[in-house]
């Protein structure tokens, strides 16, 4: 996604000159995961600054508007010991143990911190990885909904992928999915949770209906 220059904050014009080319040249650094090949790193895309910050209301209710919570113990209260380590102390899943790597029932998949939705099940596949895996966030932005972040833990090169709205870990992107976008964004199943009355599809065909509506209205 082009990114104009003048709408790049300094501070973060300074972050980028220093993160894009650890990012850029692929090298030894890179170890495999538990239980999968060593995955390619794929280039941070950068901060899109031009998108608006949640406001404070957003930010702070779920998707029922009930209050999220503030710190890491109400955090700790509100989810299993599972889904806390992983989606709050950015944890890893074993491979091949989440209950969503190899589901492909319909359905949107919503954060399991805030209720977010964050990917939908036109664009899983499943992946030899062990984890569930998608081509897309379902805004198909790659700093919409679901945020990325250079991650230089456990000595990669990776970029995390979090819950732009509450800062859920979700997991990583890398460059080595399957066509047309190439891209395979590898998450944990406890930090998302498959809604299958929201329908991908029914939403696009409400969104198509609208604009039918609209040209015989003008
Ligand atoms: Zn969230």
């Amino acid at each position: 996604m082009p990114i104009p220059a003048r709408s790049l904050a300094p501070a973060f014009l300074a972050l980028s000159l220093l993160a894009i080319p650890a990012f850029a040249a692929d090298g030894p650094a890179q170890k495999a995961r538990p239980g999968g090949k060593a995955p390619a790193a794929r280039p941070f895309l950068g901060e899109d600054s031009t998108k608006a910050a949640p406001t404070e209301d957003e930010a702070m209710t779920d998707a029922d508007g009930n209050p999220l919570p503030k710190t890491l113990a109400e955090w700790k209260a509100r989810l299993t010991a599972e889904q806390f380590q992983i989606a709050r102390l950015k944890g890893t899943e074993r491979a091949f143990t989440g209950k969503y790597w190899k589901t492909m029932t319909k359905g949107t998949y919503r954060c399991i911190c805030c209720g977010e939705p964050l990917f939908t099940s036109k664009d899983k596949f499943v992946s030899e990885c062990g984890w569930p895996a998608f081509s897309a966030p379902i805004d198909k932005q790659a700093d919409g909904k679901v945020a990325e972040t250079p991650d230089f833990s456990f000595g990669m090169r990776r970029v995390e992928v979090t819950c732009r709205k509450c800062g859920a870990h979700l997991g990583h992107v890398f460059n080595d999915g399957p066509p047309p976008t190439g891209i395979r964004y590898c998450i944990n199943s406890a930090s998302i949770e498959l809604d299958e009355a929201f329908d991908p599809d029914t939403a696009e065909k409400s969104e198509k209906e609208k604009g039918t509506e609209k040209k015989a209205g003008e």
